[in-house]
């Protein structure tokens, strides 16, 4: 049995005074029935490893292919896990947009991540015009080989799938869209992974998941959860969407 996930991305978002919507999150999720991650900004996960409390995992936005070096402005992979990160998310939409990144740079950094000992959060996702151009499962198809390394297992591997087009908008695919590509990725994870570690891996949803809609996008095939990014910002609101997973 996989366990489910909610995983909240707080992007460039989150003062240390933010930090209080942890405590509150930790708060009212004692004992949780899931698992729970906050990604904070960079400077903020060392104080929020301790905030957490020891229910809610902490993980980075991004990490270095590197371990360390002459590269002013990164952060590596060991220096997460050193601040008290688990997780990190790799190949955010975001981050291929602005920073350029292509899927074989998502892979080196995966291959760093799980190298330090930090489970990765691989993004993917199609973007308006390729869905509708029907290129949709291609494309996922084609960022799920070229992101993912080899080396991963079933428990350090987790897919988000997000629909560039869905992220931050309010538009959500249909649930059936959603299932749809949840049963792809799963079917390839399995094909190239086999059935141990292509069963085990977390796939979770993200793109516009509000308390309002949660439950339904859980009860799809194959979605383990969710990458949360406006609503993980506060406490109430992803509180109700944790509770709609456990
Ligand atoms: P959103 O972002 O929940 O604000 O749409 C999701 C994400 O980018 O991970």
């Amino acid at each position: 049995m996989r366990r489910k996930l909610a995983a909240g991305n707080w992007k460039m978002n989150g003062l240390g005074a933010n930090l209080a919507e942890l405590e509150k999150l930790s708060g009212l999720h004692g004992a949780p029935d899931c698992e729970i991650l906050i990604c904070p900004p960079a400077t903020l996960i060392s104080t929020a490893r301790v905030q957490a409390g020891e229910q809610i995992a902490i993980g980075g936005q991004d990490c270095h292919e590197n371990t360390s070096g002459a590269h002013t402005g990164d952060i590596s992979a060991e220096m997460l896990k050193d601040a008290g990160a688990s997780h990190v998310i790799l190949g955010h939409s975001e981050r291929r947009e602005d920073h350029d990144e292509s899927d074989s740079d998502v892979r080196q950094k995966a291959c760093a991540a799980i190298e330090a000992g930090l489970k990765v959060v691989i993004c993917v996702g199609e973007s308006l015009e390729e869905r509708e151009t029907n290129n949709t499962l291609d494309i996922i198809g084609g960022q799920l080989a070229g992101s993912i390394p080899d080396q991963v297992t079933g428990e350090n591997l987790v897919v988000a799938y997000e629909p560039i087009w869905a992220i931050g908008t309010g538009k959500v695919p249909t649930l059936d869209q959603i299932g749809e590509v949840h049963d792809f990725i799963r079917t390839r994870l399995e094909r190239r992974f086999g059935e141990g570690v292509g069963r085990s891996a977390r796939i979770l949803y993200g793109g516009s998941v509000k308390p309002g809609n949660a439950s339904e996008i859980f009860a799809v095939s194959n979605v383990d959860g969710a990458l949360v990014g406006g609503a993980s910002l506060k406490a109430d609101d992803f509180s109700a969407i944790i509770t709609a997973l456990e």
